[in-house]
């Protein structure tokens, strides 16, 4: 986590992958019986060192899977923890909502410049864009979708309207 903070990046992503298999080591297995509940743990143990190590850097954790219920023996994260959510309903959020970590949501977008036809703009450089996101917070065909943009458009209400795009600088 150190390595990747300090190539400069502010957040970084800690969380069991699909497939995980929990260690079967007696030191692991002696924190908690239950293997969702050591990963959470664990999982803080390391937030709270890197709060002292990089203050001011983030660590996102990951509800999934085995930790799709949030912890049983603690109910407090360190400020520095951010938590992605696999399930996002109402239930969901007020399981949570006793834990104090951060109600908020990013998303990270890589879009390479050959994909657009074009060069690196030089710094300084103005363009407007807009990022829509379509969800369905009961699941797909299951209710109706909810639509966010990045540069709200409240009057005609559709992505596709470039006189309501934001503005991004080049730098
Ligand atoms: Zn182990």
């Amino acid at each position: 986590m150190e390595k990747q903070l300090d190539k400069g990046y502010q957040w970084v992503e800690l969380g069991q992958t699909d497939g995980y298999q929990p260690c079967q080591c007696e030191r692991c297995r002696a924190l908690h019986p239950e293997p969702g509940e050591r990963l959470w743990i664990v999982h803080r143990g390391l937030a709270e060192e890197l709060k002292k190590r990089r203050p001011g850097k983030r660590v996102m954790m990951i509800s999934y899977s085995a930790t799709s219920k949030p912890p049983r023996t603690f109910k407090r994260f360190p400020d520095n923890v951010v938590m992605q959510m696999s399930s996002y309903t109402p239930d969901a959020f007020a399981q949570w909502a006793p834990y104090g970590v951060d109600k908020l949501w990013t998303a990270e977008l890589r879009i390479p410049y050959t994909t657009l036809g074009v060069d690196p703009p030089p710094p300084g450089t103005l363009w407007t864009m807009n990022v829509g996101r379509e969800e369905y917070p009961l699941g797909h065909g299951n209710g109706p979708a909810v639509y966010s943009l990045w540069s709200p458009n409240l009057e005609t209400r559709t992505f596709h309207d470039p006189s309501t795009f934001g503005d991004v600088v080049f730098k």
